[in-house]
């Protein structure tokens, strides 16, 4: 009995969605080990997860895993969950854990609760919350199967330290090829410097308000003093003012993050379905009575052009960022 979660890393560490995963699992745990499975992971990143709370990893290695192959990662998790009897099998609900956790439930003939918000229970006797129609309502869910797989929502539990446990690091190979059918031959590397809106702390948003593309230099400067990312509602992707990566909704990404400012964007309730569980919303719209002021803590009602640079210079006064 033990909770398995699947663990991402990233420059001297982890991810933060995976420290949150941990923090989560401690709270569910009741005693159970929390053991991660890292993909060609260092020691030293897998070390870190020690101060919250990991007592074991499994570690997967080998040139053959240097690109991501999602079957080959869920025959692995699946294997190890098997091999260290996990009843839970938790993955953030960022893109891998997307397209992971379904092949893990489906090898385990686990029950998949997927975007959830709130985890409850025990480790073996697992309950969630997670938003449904497009986070206008919640549902408490279970799986009736021995084995429940989960992907949690990043940014919304808080990853916190629990003293210094030092994590044994075993190498894993998994025993099954299956899933080792496919290489990559080409790769979408990410834009040095910029920031990925569904693992930013802080979201500048600009919507149709902008009034055209030209500007989106506002957004991008006020994110920049914030040292934010920058985020779109689908109706400026749809002109083709943004790219698609920037799109936060029922469409585009699910973002929590500790601060989201809504630029000139009216909140209809498919960009609110990604947006809504942000821990402070500010919003900043020359309509008064627009949705987007229902959700937020902090509005601003006035002209984007003509607010957004002075909020800027305000805040790079303070952050010395521009
Ligand atoms: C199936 C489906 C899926 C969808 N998925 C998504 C999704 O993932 N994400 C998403 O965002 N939308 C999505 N939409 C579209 C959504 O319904 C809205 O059309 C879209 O969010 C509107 O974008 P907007 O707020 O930028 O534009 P608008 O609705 O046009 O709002 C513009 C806002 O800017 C304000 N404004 C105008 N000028 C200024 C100014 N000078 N200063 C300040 N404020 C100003 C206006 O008062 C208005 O509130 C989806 C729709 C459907 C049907």
């Amino acid at each position: 009995m033990s909770i398995l979660i699947f663990l991402e890393s990233s420059g001297d560490g982890l991810k933060r969605s995976s420290y949150e995963a941990i923090t989560a699992a401690r709270a569910v745990a009741s005693g159970a080990p929390l053991i991660g499975i890292t993909i060609n992971a260092t020691e030293a990143q897998i070390a870190t997860a020690g101060a919250y709370g990991l007592s074991q990893c499994y570690n997967v290695t080998g040139a053959e895993w240097t690109s991501f192959k999602n079957s080959a990662v869920a025959a692995a998790v699946a294997e190890a969950a098997t091999t260290c009897g996990a009843t839970t099998v938790l993955f953030s609900a960022n893109a891998t854990g997307k397209d992971v956790a379904p092949r893990v439930a489906v090898r385990l003939q686990a029950g998949l609760l997927p975007d959830c918000t709130e985890l409850h229970g025990t480790s073996t006797s697992l309950e969630a919350t997670r938003p449904v129609y497009a986070g206008k309502a919640s549902i408490r869910v279970k799986a009736t199967t021995p084995t429940t797989v989960a992907t949690l929502r990043p940014n919304v539990f808080t990853a916190r330290e629990d003293g210094a446990v030092t994590v044994a690091v075993t190498t894993f190979a998994p025993t099954s090829s299956a899933g080792m059918r496919s290489t990559t031959v080409t790769g979408v590397s990410k834009n040095e410097g910029m920031l990925d809106v569904a693992e930013a702390d802080v979201i500048v948003s600009g919507g149709r308000g902008l009034k055209g593309p030209e500007n989106f230099h506002l957004v991008e400067s006020l994110a920049r003093s914030l040292g934010a990312a920058v985020g779109a509602s689908r109706a400026v992707v749809d002109a083709g003012w943004r790219p698609h990566r920037e799109q936060v909704g029922q469409t585009g990404k699910t973002v929590s993050p500790t601060m989201y400012i809504a630029c000139g964007i009216s909140g209809a309730v498919q960009h609110l379905a990604g947006m809504s569980t942000s821990k402070i919303i500010v919003a900043i719209n020359k309509d008064k009575d627009a949705p987007i002021f229902k959700v937020a803590d902090y509005g601003i009602v006035g002209d984007v052009l003509e607010v957004l640079p002075k909020l800027t210079q305000k805040i790079s006064s303070v952050t010395g960022r521009s």
